[in-house]
């Protein structure tokens, strides 16, 4: 049997769900529009001027506003301009609607709104606008609800991968200590790399976690005044063993003698520790000879802004270098170059974020076979920030 054609009824049908809010102070415009959307199926809400349109978009954001420029009181613009300044509203398509001799589409749609439609306007162009802005609204809807679903998936997947991998770790842990039992050499050797291997994947899992929190815009962070030069020393003791067990050099050199700074920075101290530590780690796996050297000093990334003081830790290492094509790309997620050596392309992403929320930089010097100097600037008193 012959469908029946798809008519332009049943096409209207599906726009049922979308409501549209029309905001005009004039009732004759406010019932003409009325009569041509409702026609076509949409649900609809009306405002006679724009404080009322904002509450009534702030309760129940609609899926478009048509919006009349010149109303008394609170213009069309204003009101495009309250909208997109309000950051808890998802997109919400704005059509300007305009008589011939009003002022400027520009204004308009540098304002914030999508579209503009002239009065007296024709009945199909109008409707013809409409359905265009509705479907941006939902392939930018749909998109988002893609993207929170990857958020919740990714949280999701590493909360559930981290339990079990914590709980081996444990296990592993006792077992190589002999708790169980007496442990043959060859077996407490076993047991020492798949430790290792495990603890490389739960921190590789806790990167992604942190990677995803910024991501999501959910990193939340403690500000405050903490020993710079401690946290480096620190992290440098903790990982000196590693160079050491490479035959590599390991030399620390402070600033704090020198000058009359205290050697404090205003920051968080766990998320700059795990850049240092990202930083010094970097420069020992991917050296195997020579040596890793970690200076501090007062210096600002820029020498014309010399208005507020910058530390700058500086991480010089002998080891393989990087090409210069590869530099840039090292600050962005999963990008490892070309090496067989463990990782997961997401340490220096990560810091990349956590300095820029300190209103820090991170630069790179490198040159391949000879080595490479990252250098790490942070304000000494930096704002307080989201990340
Ligand atoms: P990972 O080390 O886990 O691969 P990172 O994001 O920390 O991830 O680093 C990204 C890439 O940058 C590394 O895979 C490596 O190719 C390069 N890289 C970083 N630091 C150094 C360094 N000190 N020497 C040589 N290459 C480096």
């Amino acid at each position: 049997m012959l469908q029946p054609l798809r008519t332009d009824r049943s096409l209207s049908a599906q726009a049922t769900s979308d409501c549209i809010l029309v905001v005009d102070d004039s009732p004759d415009n406010l019932f003409l529009v009325q009569t041509i959307l409702e026609e076509e199926g949409y649900q609809l809400a009306f405002a006679v001027d724009g404080l009322t349109a904002l509450e009534k978009i702030r309760q129940s954001p609609p899926s478009l506003v048509l919006l009349d420029v010149m109303m008394p009181g609170m213009n069309g613009y204003e009101v495009t301009q309250k909208i997109r300044s309000n950051p808890n509203l998802p997109f919400i398509p704005i059509l300007l609607v305009t008589a011939h001799e009003e002022s400027s589409v520009v204004k308009g749609l540098d304002t914030g709104a999508d579209d503009f439609i002239r009065k007296p306007f024709d009945m199909d162009e109008l409707l013809a606008r409409v359905r265009a802005l509705l479907r941006l609204k939902h392939s930018i809807d749909a998109e988002q609800e893609i993207m929170r679903q990857r958020e919740d998936f990714v949280s999701r997947l590493t909360h559930d991968l981290r339990t079990p991998l914590v709980a081996a770790d444990r296990m592993l842990t006792l077992l190589k200590k002999e708790t169980f039992g007496a442990v043959a050499p060859t077996a407490q050797e076993a047991i020492a790399g798949i430790i290792r291997s495990n603890q490389n994947l739960l921190q590789m899992v806790n990167t992604l976690l942190e990677v995803y929190r910024y991501e999501a815009g959910k990193k939340t962070m403690t500000f405050a005044r903490f020993d710079f030069e401690e946290l480096i020393r620190d992290v440098g003791e903790e990982l000196r063993p590693l160079a050491e067990e490479k035959g590599l050099s390991f030399e620390l050199i402070e600033v704090t003698k020198a000058t009359d700074w205290d050697g404090k920075i205003m920051g968080d101290c766990l998320e700059i520790r795990r850049v240092i530590t990202n930083l010094i780690g970097n420069a020992i796996k991917f050296t195997d000879d020579g040596f890793i050297q970690i200076k501090i000093k007062l210096e600002n990334p820029d020498s014309n802004r010399q208005d507020s003081p910058y530390v700058c830790a500086i991480i010089q290492d002998t080891g393989t270098g990087i090409a210069a094509e590869d530099q840039q790309e090292i600050f962005e997620w999963f990008r490892q170059g070309n090496h067989m050596r463990a990782g997961s392309g997401l340490g220096l992403h990560l810091s990349h974020r956590i300095v820029t929320a300190h209103q820090g930089r991170i630069e790179v010097e490198s040159e391949l076979s000879k080595g490479s100097t990252f250098r790490l600037y942070l304000p000494v008193n930096a704002n307080v920030t989201g990340a």
